[in-house]
């Protein structure tokens, strides 16, 4: 059984979906690994690191493999190199992408996307949404503290006394915590807020202040946010105004699954932030969080520099295709039995996960946008996630992911 490793053809993207100290494992489970040439490049992982690890590294790569694996999903014409049966692992955002599924199932391609793994217990070391939030987050911590022109920490010198810097995060997920966890690291005192009841406790674990607005908390469905209404939101903002005004970085990670980010944080309130504040919005390509940000610009709102968020995650490339390669490494052990790529439709991760398989749409919402409700031919093996666990880490010793325990798990 081969496994290929994608060169990613995404503009701006520099990640890839496999490294090269990870290739062992791969053949460890009984696989050949071919790499497209130049693959890694861009993550500073270089051909002849696959093949000093026992890939081959070949233009043929796609044509003869029996697995894909990426970080994005292979362009329309590059689908079509890939064999009759042949398996795609990558992202594969369901909801834009309906004509790449089609052509996906026309094709008789299995696709899994890793979006869509499900979030629990048993699937966490495959859970590359977390990994690529755990990057952004610790990025959008270093991003502010790098435009901002002044001490994130308390500096107590003979000179006098420089007081540490505030910051505010909206938003504390996996991306939030831990770039709540990266700024309180990096010495400054931070408050944060989140819709959801459980995140309080885990900003203070963070060792931040959880600020509490006293408004209704908006959980969903699987642990995650709820839309707010537009009175709610309205409420929600009028509260928030005086932290942000007094903050001299606010990071916004706020998020709600399958929607435009929520607009957390008005331009007016912008407006009203301290000469040389510093506002980071990671959501800023799904929406933003912050009205006016621009995706992968700094713009001034008020004497605010404002940066918008842009595939953050490929900005740390290195350890984003380390983490995220850990995760394929360990969802295709879980679909390996005996050195063949076998897997288990009954099993709740691969069911999940899979969009295509043998020529139909096994993602259900994806078959009803796309072939519409009356062309159910038999019950999706989709199953919902019924266990959720905390979002990422929740002690300062927990948050350096040991990555040889991760692969192996
Ligand atoms: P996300 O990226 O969807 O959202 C980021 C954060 O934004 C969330 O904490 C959300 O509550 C918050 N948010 C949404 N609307 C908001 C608003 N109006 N104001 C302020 N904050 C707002 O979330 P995520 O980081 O992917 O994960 C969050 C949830 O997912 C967790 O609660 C957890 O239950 C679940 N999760 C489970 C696992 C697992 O079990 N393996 C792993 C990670 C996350």
């Amino acid at each position: 059984m081969k496994i290929a490793v994608a060169k990613e053809t995404r503009e701006g993207e520099s990640r890839v979906a496999m490294v090269p100290e990870l290739v062992e494992k791969l053949t460890g489970l009984g696989y050949d690994v071919l790499v497209e040439p130049g693959a890694g490049h861009r993550a500073d992982y270089d051909d002849h690191l696959y093949a000093e690890a026992g890939a081959v590294v070949t233009d043929d790569a796609l044509g003869e493999a029996d697995v894909v694996v990426g970080i994005n999903p292979l362009s329309p014409d590059r689908v079509r190199r890939l064999r009759d049966g042949a398996a795609m692992m990558s992202f594969l955002p369901v909801n834009t992408s309906h004509d790449l599924v089609v052509d996906l199932r026309d094709l008789n391609l299995t696709a899994f996307a890793m979006e869509l793994v499900p979030r629990i217990s048993r699937a966490q070391s495959m859970d590359a949404l977390s990994s690529q939030a755990l990057v952004s987050g610790y990025r959008c911590a270093i991003v502010a503290a790098g435009l901002l022109r002044r001490f994130f920490p308390l500096n107590m010198t003979a000179a006098g006394t420089v007081q540490p810097a505030q910051v505010v995060v909206l938003g504390a997920g996996v991306a939030g915590l831990q770039a709540i966890a990266t700024a309180k690291r990096l010495g400054a005192v931070v408050q944060a807020y989140d819709v959801r009841a459980a995140a309080a406790e885990e900003i203070r674990s963070m060792g931040a202040k959880s600020i509490d607005l006293d408004l209704e908390t908006l959980e969903g469905s699987g642990g995650y946010a709820r839309e707010m209404t537009e009175d709610r939101a309205d409420r929600q903002r009028d509260l928030l105004a005086p932290y942000i005004a007094d903050a001299d970085a606010l990071i916004t990670t706020a998020a709600v699954p399958g929607r435009t980010a929520p607009m957390l944080v008005t331009s007016a309130m912008v407006e009203q932030m301290k000469p040389g504040s510093v506002v980071v919005d990671l959501a800023a390509e799904s929406g933003g969080n912050v009205e006016g940000s621009v995706a992968g610009k700094v713009v001034r709102i008020g004497h605010a520099s404002v940066w918008g968020g842009e595939n953050v995650p490929s900005q740390m490339p290195g350890p984003a295709s380390k983490l995220y390669a850990q995760n394929i490494v360990n969802l295709l052990t879980l679909m390996t039995s005996e050195g063949e790529f076998a897997p288990d439709f009954e099993d709740e991760v691969v069911a999940g996960s899979c969009v295509t398989h043998a020529g139909r749409i096994l993602h259900e919402p994806t078959r009803e946008a796309i072939e519409g409700l009356s062309t159910v031919a038999e019950p999706s093996p989709v199953v919902e996630p019924v266990e959720t666990t905390p979002p990422g880490p929740s002690t300062d010793d927990q948050l350096d992911l040991p990555f040889d325990q991760e692969a192996d798990s």
